[in-house]
């Protein structure tokens, strides 16, 4: 197979850029990169604007590390320093007004020349990351598939993954993130997915978008890069936004709308829609099982080492993506079963007493909700430690009454919390108990400092482990700002 790479002179036309040194000659490339420490002769480097600082104070230093091209937006920058460098050392630089543009512009035109069979392109305010690796498991049984690194969903994330795409791949599952408005219009115009997927909508990053409403007409926009006539739009029917979402597609002429949804007792087996249904989700042996239904045909069992129900109705995402590029059933099926996980999402470890749910990577009012459930459904007690949960604006008070409330309603049976937003949620907890004398007495305190959480979670598992709890199954959650993987470090160490 023949090495892959691009030459200035594609960048160039992709970009509608200003070639500046021309008498240097022709550079190709095989990498793309923003940060100035990590490029060599083999890269592009491309000069962004940021807010803290402006990496074309960095040019020289790119073309000491012996760079292939230049993109930028700062010509002064580079004749600061063309005349000491000499021609046959030079890289090929190219001009362009705004390099961010320019690399979602290079970006787009990669992806229209890879033959890809589908890109899938996946948003929603809990769940990308963990549906776009479940996602990425499927396809793979069905060919070479590329999917974003990490949790790489913004303006450079996505593309910079577009340009990882391969002449080889079939398949490329593309996470998209926003915090504000437009963002996932700009993201879904590089990308021109072949199908789309919402997850969800919740109070994630509500700060940025205000409302819910401006949350559901966000990840709405991802419908915007889709072809009318060939493209896919996938909706969770069980979310707020859908009346929005399905007006959209009208609006826009799009052929193909496909749902997935929880299977109520309720559900009239009429639909207007191509839906997969989830249903019968049971928790034993570390893991869940339930039943996919695709339209009216006999429903099938499905097992997945994973927890939580939410991780059923991601299931049933993944299942109505794959049926739509065509996958068939059973491969789709075998795929999830083998499906472990994502790092530090609901992550379980056995400690002593029982199981850790590391879920420490992030919080807001939905996915806290979903890891309780998660861990008030496994046998035995439950201890939940939530740190305070970040970016919820006007909502931060209701955000954290609504998931005290809720830990107490599930069943959760001590919560310790972290951090000053969450202050009150113990007595909210304890309010919530006492209007259900059907609950035991229960712990929960609030802490200022992890040490100070840690050893009172330490006195508790032993006084538990002595007495009336076989297994204490504890789940460690909180915004990112809240390093509540600290405590899920303190129980790795000590439990
Ligand atoms: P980010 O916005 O940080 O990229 P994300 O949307 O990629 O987040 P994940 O990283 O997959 O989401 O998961 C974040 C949290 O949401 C985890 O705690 C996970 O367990 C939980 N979660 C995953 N799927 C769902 C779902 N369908 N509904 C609610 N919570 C979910
Ligand atoms: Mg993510």
């Amino acid at each position: 197979m023949q090495a892959f790479c691009w030459n200035d002179q594609q960048l160039q036309q992709a970009v509608h850029g200003q070639r500046l040194n021309a008498e240097a000659g022709r550079r190709t490339f095989d990498k793309v990169g923003t940060d100035s420490r990590a490029v060599d002769a083999q890269s592009l480097f491309v000069a962004i604007c940021g807010e803290r600082f402006d990496a074309h104070q960095f040019l020289q230093q790119v073309v000491s590390a012996g760079v292939a091209v230049l993109l930028i937006s700062n010509q002064q920058a580079w004749a600061d320093i063309a005349d000491s460098i000499e021609l046959i050392q030079q890289p090929a630089v190219i001009l362009v007004k705004d390099t961010r543009i320019a690399l979602a512009d290079f970006a787009r035109w990669h992806r229209q020349q890879m033959p890809l069979k589908k890109l899938i392109a996946v948003t929603g305010s809990n769940g990308k990351t963990t549906t776009k690796t479940m996602l990425a498991q499927v396809f793979a049984e069905a060919g070479q598939t590329l999917a974003t690194e990490g949790n790489l969903n913004n303006d450079f994330g996505v593309p910079r993954t577009l340009l990882k795409i391969r002449p080889e791949d079939e398949y490329a599952i593309i996470e998209m993130g926003a915090n504000h408005p437009e963002e996932i219009r700009y993201l879904t115009n590089i990308a021109e997915p072949d199908i789309t997927l919402i997850t969800n909508v919740a109070g994630a990053h509500l700060e940025g978008f205000g409302s819910l409403q401006g949350v559901v007409e966000t990840k709405g926009e991802i419908i915007e890069g889709l072809n009318p006539q060939t493209g896919v739009a996938i909706f969770n029917a069980d979310m707020p936004g859908l009346d929005f979402w399905l007006q959209r597609s009208k609006e826009i002429g799009l052929q193909s709308v496909k749902l997935f949804a929880k299977k109520a007792e309720q559900t009239s087996p009429e639909n207007d829609y191509e839906m997969v249904y989830f249903a019968d989700v049971n928790t034993q042996n570390g893991g869940i099982d339930f039943s996919l239904q695709v339209n009216q045909l006999e429903p099938v069992q499905v097992t997945m080492p994973i927890l939580g129900e939410h991780n059923a109705m991601n299931a049933a995402a993944v299942c109505q993506v794959a049926l739509s590029a065509g996958l068939p059933m059973p491969q789709i099926v075998k795929a999830l079963a083998q499906f472990s996980g994502v790092p530090g999402r609901l992550q379980q470890s056995k400690i002593r007493c029982g199981l850790l749910l590391d879920d420490s990577y992030n919080a807001n009012p939905e996915s806290v909700k979903a890891g309780l459930a998660a861990v008030a459904a496994l046998p035995g007690c439950s201890i939940a430690c939530l740190g305070a949960m970040a970016e919820l604006g006007k909502f931060t008070e209701s955000g954290h009454a609504d998931v005290a409330k809720f830990a107490a309603q599930v069943g959760v049976d001590a919560l310790l919390v972290y951090g000053e937003a969450a202050q009150q949620m113990p007595k909210i907890y304890q309010h919530e108990l006492q209007t259900n004398a059907a609950l035991r007495e229960q712990q929960s305190s609030a802490f200022a400092e992890h040490d100070q959480l840690n050893q009172q979670l330490d006195q508790l598992l032993q006084q538990w482990s002595g007495q009336q709890c076989e297994q204490i199954n504890v789940l460690v959650k909180g915004s990112r700002s809240s390093e509540m993987e600290r405590v899920a470090q303190f129980l790795r160490e000590n439990w």
